[in-house]
Formats: structure tokens, sequence, C-alpha cells
């Protein structure tokens, strides 16, 4: 199933492939600033895909801060955190935020708390190796 998302602008948008049942995602809660901030929830599949469409690029931001290894992509008009990306040795891998589907799946998993800020930046990074969803395409 490929699941859409977009800021409320609809220049930036995602195509979330998964074969999981939204009632099987691990959707995450991360206590963060950012994070809580947005009241984001994020989730990711190893085994999916992820793609990106930008329609203005003068509209996305990448917005990075802590260890500065993470883009948390934003757009500029209309303020929606659409999706957080990196790239690591083994490729690029991406978190999109439920928020920005265009419909929330019924069903969809309840958000886990959960907070990372004792990773060192190597834990980061295999973390996201294992669990991230890999990019497709440009961006
Ligand atoms: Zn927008």
């Amino acid at each position: 199933m490929v699941y859409a998302g977009q800021c409320h602008c609809a220049a930036l948008s995602y195509a979330y492939e998964t074969a999981a049942p939204p009632s099987s995602w691990g959707v995450r809660a991360c206590r963060c600033a950012f994070c809580r901030a947005h009241q984001a929830r994020t989730t990711s599949d190893p085994t999916g895909s992820l793609a990106f469409q930008i329609h203005d690029r003068t509209r996305l931001v990448r917005y990075r801060f802590g260890l500065r290894i993470t883009d948390f992509l934003l757009c500029a008009e209309c303020g929606v955190y659409l999706a957080a990306t990196t790239t690591t040795p083994r490729g690029r891998y991406g978190v999109i935020n439920v928020n920005a589907l265009r419909e929330i799946p019924p069903g969809m998993a309840a958000p886990q708390p959960m907070s990372y800020g004792g990773e060192s930046e190597s834990e980061r990074t295999a973390r996201r190796e294992a669990r991230w969803t890999p990019i497709t395409g440009d961006l």
C-alpha cells in the first residue's frame, strides 16, 4: 500500500509504501522539544520505501539541530513538519510524520513515547539504518 502525505499548502509531499497494516505500524512520539512542539508522530518500515515530491523547492526547509545529522523537512510557507531524513554510508533513510498523511488510516497503532537523547552518533545511525525507511528518488 502507498500512503500519501503532504504539507498544508501542498508544496511538499511524500509517498510512503509499506506492506504492514496500519494497526501494526510502530508509531512513535519522540519527546524531544522539536517533536513535542509539533506533536509529531513518526513511523517507518525498513522493508518499505519513501519517496518525496517537492513541487516548490523554495518552500523546502531542512532544519537541523543537536547532532546535525538529520534534516527535518518543514514547509516554509505553511509550517508543516513533513518528515525527517538522514544519509549514512549505507544510504538514505527517512521517517514520515503521520500527522501529514492525507488520511490517517483507520486503526493506526497508538503512538509510543520515545526518548533518544542518550544515544551516541554511531548508535543513532545504526538504529536508523535498521529501522528507518529507505528513500527512493531525489531529495
Ligand atoms: Zn506547505
